[in-house]
């Protein structure tokens, strides 16, 4: 993507980060917008304090801010894999990809597939599955 717009993910991401606590990342980020505005990386670049146009673009994903909100299935926690049929007496194995605040991207070992699982939906399910 143009550096502009990358520049205005990279603000955006800071002020959802700094909401959620999440300091360091803010910290680092704040130097790969340095780096972006003043041309010392361009946007296909990975500047080397761990911070990359990959990256914002996964932490859009997973705190699902637009225009990337819907690129994870949103799931209840402790979900099995939506792909993989479910044999019986051993579930498919699902593992942590990643943890934030508001709850945890999972991934299946087997196939690959991501989704969210998010906190705020826990006890909530039970509730949705009756009413469908
Ligand atoms: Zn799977």
């Amino acid at each position: 993507m143009d550096r502009h717009s990358l520049l205005a993910m990279v603000d955006t991401l800071g002020r959802a980060l700094a909401e959620r606590g999440l300091h360091r990342h803010v910290e680092e980020l704040r130097v790969y917008w340095l780096a972006l505005s003043r041309g010392l990386v361009g946007p296909g670049q990975r500047l080397n304090v761990g911070w990359s146009e990959a990256l914002v673009v996964e932490w859009f994903r997973l705190l699902r801010l637009p225009p990337h909100a819907d690129d994870y299935l949103v799931r209840p926690p402790s979900s099995p894999c939506p792909r993989c049929p479910q044999a019986v007496g051993h579930a498919v194995e699902v593992k942590t990809a990643l943890t934030f605040p508001e709850g945890r991207k999972a991934v299946c070992t087997v196939c690959g597939t991501a989704w969210l699982e998010l906190d705020a939906l826990r006890g909530r399910s039970d509730h949705a599955t009756l009413s469908s």
